[in-house]
Formats: C-alpha cells, sequence, structure tokens
C-alpha cells in the first residue's frame, strides 16, 4: 500500500502514508531498533551496496522505521524526498552546509531561531561561507543583499517570537532569478498552515520537536525537497556526517503525525480566542498574532497561510517587572521556552531565548522587556481564557 502513489488529502496521509507493514501485519508501525541489516548472500551485500538491490544497509543511512517517518512528511509536504534528523538543528544545519561552500553567501532574514542565526553568522563564516543578515519583511533588501556568489536565501516565516511574515513566494522568485536555492524553516506554521514548496521555495526545514512531535517527548527534524537536490546535496553529507533520527524517536513522531491535524486545529482555534482576548484587555500594550486583521503583514499572511498558527507574541505593559509577575501569576499555562506542545507554554524572550542577542539586536527585532511568546497547547479555551484572565489582574499591571 505505501509504494502506490495516491491523492490522500492531509489528514489521510499522516495516519497510512509511508506506511512498512511487516509479516506479522500489525496495525501500528513497527519499531526497528537496529543498527544493521544481515545479507543472505555475500554477493547479496554486494549487491545492495552497489545499489543494484534495495534494502538497508547501515542505520546511520536509512532505518525501516526513520524511513515511514520521511515517507509521511513527503505526503503531507508534496516533497519528493526527505532526511530525517536527529534535531531540528541538525537539519538547518544540514541543510545549509550541505549545499554551500567556502566562497559562497547566504542572504538570510535576521529574524532567526537563536541557534540558526549562530550557525549563519557565527558558523558558517568559519568555513569562509559569507552572510548577510536582512530585514525579511521588505522583499527589496534582499535584493540589495544579494552578491554574484549568493548561493542560499535562508528564512523563517512567522518568526519567533515575533511572528513577523516574510513573502516566501516573493523571495523564491528572486533566489530563482539569480540560480540561488531558498531554504525556509516552516516550524512556526506547521506542515498544515504553509506550503513553502507550492510557494517556490527549494528546501524546508522542520524541527520534529515542536508540533509534530507536540507532546513534549523527544527531539527531531526533517529536511524536504526534490530526489535531484538530495541526491546531489544532502545525499553523500548526510550518510558520512551522521546526523540522523533515532528509530526509537521516528517512531514517536509517526505517532504524533497522526494526530497533527487535529492537535494544530485545536491549538490554533484557543490560539485565535486568546489573541483576541488579550488585544481588548488594557494591560496589553501589543498583541502579534497572524490570524488577526491588524497582523503587521496581514496581507502575506493571506496569500501564503491557512491558519493563524498556535503562537501568540504579546506586550504587556509595564516592562520585565510585569511580565515576570504575568507569568509567575499563571496556573494552567507553564514557564517553559519550548512550544507547540500539548501544554501551554510561555516564555519572556528578552531573558531566555533571545538573551545572547545585543540590546540593538533585540530592539530590531521588536523584542522589549515586556515582550512574552505564548504557545497555545491543547487545554480547554475557556480554562485557559480563565487563566489568562487571572493572572493579568492578579500582576497588577497598569492598565
Ligand atoms: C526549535 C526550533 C529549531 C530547532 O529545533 P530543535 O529540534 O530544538 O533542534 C529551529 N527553528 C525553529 C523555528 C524552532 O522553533
Amino acid at each position: 500500500m505505501s509504494t502506490k502513489k495516491r491523492n490522500w488529502k492531509p489528514q489521510t496521509a499522516l495516519v497510512h502514508g509511508g506506511t512498512l507493514r511487516s509479516g506479522f501485519g500489525e496495525t501500528s508501525e513497527a519499531m526497528y531498533l537496529t543498527q544493521g541489516y544481515v545479507y543472505e548472500t555475500a554477493q547479496a551485500a554486494e549487491a545492495r551496496f552497489k545499489g543494484e538491490e534495495p534494502g538497508f544497509i547501515y542505520s546511520r543511512y536509512a532505518n525501516p522505521t526513520v524511513d515511514m517517518f520521511e515517507k509521511r512528511m513527503c505526503a503531507l509536504e508534496g516533497a519528493e524526498d526527505a532526511r530525517a534528523t536527529a534535531s531540528g538543528m541538525a537539519a538547518v544545519t544540514a541543510a545549509l552546509l550541505c549545499s554551500a561552500k567556502a566562497g559562497d553567501h547566504i542572504v538570510a532574514a535576521r529574524a532567526l531561531f537563536g541557534s540558526c542565526r549562530w550557525v549563519v553568522e557565527t558558523l558558517a563564516p568559519r568555513y569562509g561561507i559569507e552572510a548577510t543578515l536582512v530585514d525579511g519583511t521588505d522583499i527589496a533588501n534582499w535584493e540589495k543583499a544579494i552578491r554574484p556568489n549568493t548561493k542560499l536565501f535562508f528564512l523563517e516565516s512567522p518568526t519567533n517570537p515575533t511572528l513577523e511574515v516574510v513573502d516566501i513566494a516573493a523571495v523564491a522568485k528572486l533566489a530563482n532569478s539569480i540560480g540561488a536555492r531558498l531554504i525556509v524553516d516552516n516550524v512556526f506554521a506547521t506542515p498544515l498552515q504553509q506550503k513553502p514548496l507550492l510557494l517556490g521555495a527549494h528546501i524546508v526545514v522542520y524541527s520534529a520537536t515542536k508540533h509534530i512531535d507536540g507532546q513534549g517527548r523527544c527531539l527531531g527534524g526533517v529536511i524536504l525537497s526534490d530526489k535531484k537536490w538530495i541526491d546531489e546535496n544532502l545525499h553523500d553529507y548526510f550518510r558520512h556526517t551522521g546526523p540522523s533520527l533515532s528509530p526509537f524517536n521516528a517512531w514517536t513522531l509517526l505517532k504524533g503525525l497522526e494526530t497533527l491535524p487535529l492537535r494544530v486545529r485545536q491549538q490554533t482555534e484557543s490560539a485565535g480566542k486568546i489573541a483576541d482576548f488579550l488585544a481588548g484587555r488594557p494591560e496589553i500594550a501589543r498583541v502579534i498574532y497572524p490570524g488577526r486583521a491588524d497582523h503587521p503583514q496581514a496581507d502575506i499572511v493571506k496569500k501564503q497561510m491557512s491558519g493563524g498558527s498556535t503562537l501568540i507574541c504579546l506586550d504587556v505593559k509595564g516592562g520585565k517587572q510585569a511580565a515576570f509577575a504575568f507569568q509567575n501569576a499563571l496556573d494552567i499555562v507553564l514557564i517553559s521556552n519550548n512550544l507547540g506542545d500539548a501544554k501551554s507554554l510561555i516564555t519572556h524572550p528578552a531573558t531566555t531565548t533571545h538573551k545572547n542577542l545585543s540590546d540593538e539586536a533585540r530592539a530590531e527585532l521588536g523584542i522589549g522587556p515586556g515582550t512574552l511568546r505564548l504557545s497555545v497547547g491543547l487545554e480547554d479555551t475557556d480554562d485557559l481564557l480563565e487563566d489568562v484572565e487571572q493572572a493579568l489582574k492578579a500582576a497588577k499591571i497598569e492598565g
């Protein structure tokens, strides 16, 4: 069944896509906790190494459980091929380094997940790969940053934590005009609410740690693209540097994918209601939520996203003290820098995820002392609204 090409809608693909059923006919995906594989004969080993016979060789290259996860992600994303990685950062680093060499130039939107920014800004230059960070919301900035050796564009949309939205189709078009490739980190939108490959991006990366697991258990990542790019750029890099996903984590992520649409739908619905509630409160200076008409790039959201995301960025009046008092007064919402979880989580970027940036860099990204990022979980919406309301009152924030 897995080998047939079917036009499944996402919810079906996420339950059945990529399934490799063993001779035992198990209902649930099997977890193949094995490093290696045995061959019937020496000739069979030779044939498999030559690529003349299909089959697995070593789990650093591929593993049946990991393969199911990769195929299911391909079905969801509409990608030809994928490689699953041990974490989201392994995916980002592999996608960037496998396709750039000394003397190449990367243009990236400056609003990046902290570790992504480190890879682009600090690690890549050590290997002679130049990088320019731009305000990605204006296409003119991307154009101005182009050099004769520009090979890669890299962006995240919506961004962490201020949920800035970049016009993926416009950046992809610009990349195509100079023969460069666009890599999109699609974590915040999830594969359900934004399809970067359909918008023209060449490579999509995920931290599967977030919504794809969605229940706070294991790290994982995935890189998706066309077969040609993976064969020519990622294939050898991946085999020989070993960022592979463990079969146990792949199994957990496969189970996560089955419920992804239900969870993302519920979390987005709650997020929309909480964002609207916050926007009407006197204690709140600013709410940024892609699902609201007052989002700074609402026109682009409309063009490229089919949902408002499960995250909200808010600014409480009264700066750090008020932001801390509000967080501490929350009862259901937990203080944690993770996101996409079944549990609602809140973080204060200036003192946690973005503490390593200079004050100036934080200001550029719109991260102030009162800025908070809320990841909405699966709890009852009314309970969450009540929790937020009681915490705003308890924090005694002057409206
Ligand atoms: C979490 C995250 C990453 C890194 O993923 P890990 O699984 O933690 O390595 C990269 N990009 C974005 C946007 C993220 O949210």
